[in-house]
């Protein structure tokens, strides 16, 4: 019952026994890449396995700088259901850069919905804004915002559209993320650990861990008003929910 919704397993290092251990224990887990070039060595290592589900992406920070690998996408959109890590990301960025990131956000969202019920895993760090009001109210897919760390206004919006937010153990560990997952309502939670981005005492995330994930959570929900009862099934049934609408 427990699962990762972001999770960089091509870069970690062992990751062939990992997903091994992973599939065994059956935790679902969706392997973002970075760049469509990269998507054939993952697919690689989830063939044949139930759990692991390898997905097509095209990080924001690398999108202007391989902004040619756009028609390699194309090319692969129909070998999986999964894409991400997309999004747009504007801290630092130059004008030029961030335009590119537009234009390349624009056309994966545009073949997503020719293709149909694609599963995304979106970052938005800095530009909330944008990526919500560019996906839209009625985009015929499923779409979850990684990491969040834009305002509770625009958290507003995505929750009336309909998107789901995957959270993880940084989030759980800073003001901004407590304040983002106290105002989500349960039902729209997800876990990701965006390993090995994110670290506990200093060993880099991995879904095996993502319990503690859950534990957090609970700890930060709980600090505010009465809580419901909730524990990993909770979260189990959201993913499943998610799934199946
Ligand atoms: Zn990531």
């Amino acid at each position: 019952m427990l699962f990762d919704t972001h999770f960089h397993l091509d870069l970690v290092e062992d990751n062939f026994s990992l997903v091994q251990r992973l599939e065994k224990m059956k935790i679902y887990t969706i392997a973002v890449t970075n760049l469509p070039k990269l998507f054939d060595h993952t697919e690689k290592l989830c063939k044949g396995l139930k759990y692991i589900r390898p997905a097509l992406g095209y990080h924001p920070e690398l999108a202007s700088r391989y902004k040619n690998q756009l028609p390699l996408f194309r090319n692969l959109i129909g070998r999986t259901r999964y894409i991400g890590e997309v999004g747009l990301d504007n801290l630092s960025k130059t004008p030029q850069d961030f335009n590119d990131q537009k234009e390349v956000f624009s056309s994966i969202m545009n073949l997503c919905a020719e293709d149909g019920n694609k599963i995304l895993t979106i970052h938005s760090r800095r530009a909330e804004k944008q990526v919500i009001s560019m996906i839209g109210n009625n985009f015929p897919g499923k779409i979850v915002l990684h990491w969040y760390s834009g305002s509770l206004k625009d958290l507003e919006m995505a929750l009336f559209y309909g998107f789901y937010f995957s959270i993880n153990y940084s989030m759980t560990q800073s003001v901004n993320g407590a304040k983002i997952i106290e105002a989500l309502p349960f039902e729209r939670i997800l876990l990701e650990t965006d390993g090995p981005f994110t670290m506990l005492d200093n060993v880099p995330f991995t879904p095996l861990k993502v319990e503690i994930i859950i534990n957090e959570i609970i700890r930060i929900k709980k600090n505010k008003a009465p809580a419901p009862k909730i524990d990993a099934w909770t979260f189990y049934n959201n993913f499943k929910t998610f799934l199946s609408n």
